[in-house]
């Protein structure tokens, strides 16, 4: 005998289209989530055999992918490594405590929660209505290196993308008169950590979708009361109108990031500028310094037109 729900199916294949399509999106978004995880890992040599990897779990959307993704990638890794994750419990009012230790328990995974009443530290060294985060991050920082060596973790992995890579690019170039933005991989300020970004290639529209289909159990990053800056709110706006305007354009960003020419730059602590002279040898290289620059057309930047007259 069919039963209602059949006859419902057959006779209504547009929302079974419709879910097959979200199904195959989905695949594909998750398909390339590991791809450029792995490519990352890969190109930086983030992890290696044997190694502890501890990955910081704030509660927000990118470090869930993080650890959702890594554990992914761990099962089929051509080098076998460890998992630990460690959230820092900061006491900040309306911290819903038991959130990450319920999931991380369903999961499985090995984990650590430290508890440390940063908030009341910050809310006392911090005049009202000023910016605490940068106080919040320092001494966070300082906690989970300490936890990373109790732990004997090897590598510390954070959940930056590929847009906070160029949004510090931006800030360091607008507010602080430097080229630098913030590594895929790096030496620990105190020397005994190698902290790791294996979201580094990824842009974090991937992420927002990841964590709506894996329905993260997001916890708010507003309950410490503080104001994002407005100097990180600016460029972040800046460079999410340049994605819906430009498709391509922050990824070329980010390749630019990894394709540095310091000849042709001004610092004269990466290239000797003062010991230049003409070799006599042509370099198919070296700087046509009469002619203008070449740009890929519209294929890589599309929303640009060109008007003929
Ligand atoms: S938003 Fe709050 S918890 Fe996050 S870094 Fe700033 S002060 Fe710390």
């Amino acid at each position: 005998m069919r039963t209602m729900s059949a006859v419902w199916i057959e006779n209504d294949p547009i929302p079974l289209e419709r879910e097959r399509k979200i199904e195959r999106e989905t695949h594909k978004l998750e398909k390339r989530l590991c791809r450029l995880v792995g490519q990352a890992i890969g190109d930086y040599d983030m992890i290696t055999a044997g190694d502890k990897v501890m990955v910081c779990l704030s509660g927000g959307k990118d470090s869930y992918a993080l650890l959702d993704i890594l554990l992914k990638l761990q099962r089929r890794a051509p080098v076998s490594f460890d998992i630990v994750a460690v959230n820092l419990d900061q006491k900040q009012p309306g911290f819903p405590e038991h959130v990450l230790p319920d999931y991380l328990k369903a999961l499985g995974v090995p984990f650590r929660i430290e508890e440390q009443d940063t908030y009341s530290i910050v809310k006392d060294k911090i005049p009202e209505g000023k910016t605490m985060c940068s106080l919040c991050s320092r001494l966070r920082r300082g906690i989970l290196y300490r936890v990373a060596s109790e732990l004997g973790a090897t590598k510390v992995a954070l959940g930056h993308h590929r847009d906070d890579i160029v949004q510090t690019f931006f800030l360091n170039m607008f507010f602080g008169g430097k080229l630098k933005a913030m590594p895929p991989k790096l030496q620990s300020d105190d020397g005994r950590h190698v902290v790791i970004r294996p979201l580094a290639y990824v842009p974090e529209n991937d992420l927002v979708r990841w964590a709506a289909h894996r329905e993260f159990p997001i916890i708010p990053c507003t309950l410490c009361g503080s104001q994002e800056n407005l100097q990180r709110r600016q460029v972040g706006e800046m460079i999410r109108g340049w994605d819906r305007k430009h498709p391509g354009r922050v990824d070329n960003l980010f390749h630019a990031l990894q394709n540095v020419v310091p000849s042709h730059l001004a610092d004269g602590t990466l290239y000797d500028f003062k010991g230049l002279t003409a070799t006599g040898v042509p370099d198919a290289q070296g700087d046509k310094a009469f002619d203008e620059d070449e740009f890929p057309a519209s294929a890589t930047l599309p929303a640009l037109q060109v008007i003929k007259l």
